[in-house]
């Protein structure tokens, strides 16, 4: 299947790049949430969270977190939301791992909150345990 963001790391097709490193690259979302919307993207394919290494992982948030500093301050952005769908059931479209960094402006309405679901106090206890169970 065609890999865009590979496509974007190897030049092939262009983007806004914002700041690149031996590990990853961050470029301007082709169609934003917010003006400043940036991808995190690993140089190394993996899908997502799932199957990714951590410590990638772990530098594409704190590369996340300089480009939310950069949006704060040279943008004016009073907030953003970092966000990563995971799976086709998690909403994620493009196959190779990716952190979105969307600024947030006051009132600006932008993205929502996600709906609740009803959960009991027996489910509450027994996907507890399920979760607590394998965390070791
Ligand atoms: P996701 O739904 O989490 O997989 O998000 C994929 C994101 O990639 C979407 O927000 C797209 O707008 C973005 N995208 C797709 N192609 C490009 C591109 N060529 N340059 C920049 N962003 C892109």
């Amino acid at each position: 299947m065609e890999n865009i963001f590979l496509k974007i790391i190897n030049r092939e097709i262009p983007a806004h790049i914002i700041y690149e490193d031996d590990l990853v690259i961050a470029f301007l979302d082709i169609m934003p949430v917010n003006k400043g919307h940036t991808l995190v993207v690993p140089k190394k394919h993996f899908v997502n969270i799932l199957d990714g290494d951590p410590d990638i992982l772990a530098h594409m948030m704190k590369i996340s977190q300089k480009i939310a500093q950069a949006q704060v301050k040279e943008l004016g952005a009073d907030g953003f939301n970092l966000i990563v769908n995971n799976g086709v059931a998690g909403g994620q479209e493009v196959m190779h791992s990716h952190f979105h960094v969307v600024p947030r402006f006051a009132g600006d309405n932008s993205y929502q909150k996600p709906s609740h679901v009803e959960c009991n106090k027996e489910e509450f206890e027994e996907i507890k345990e399920k979760l607590a169970g394998v965390m070791s």
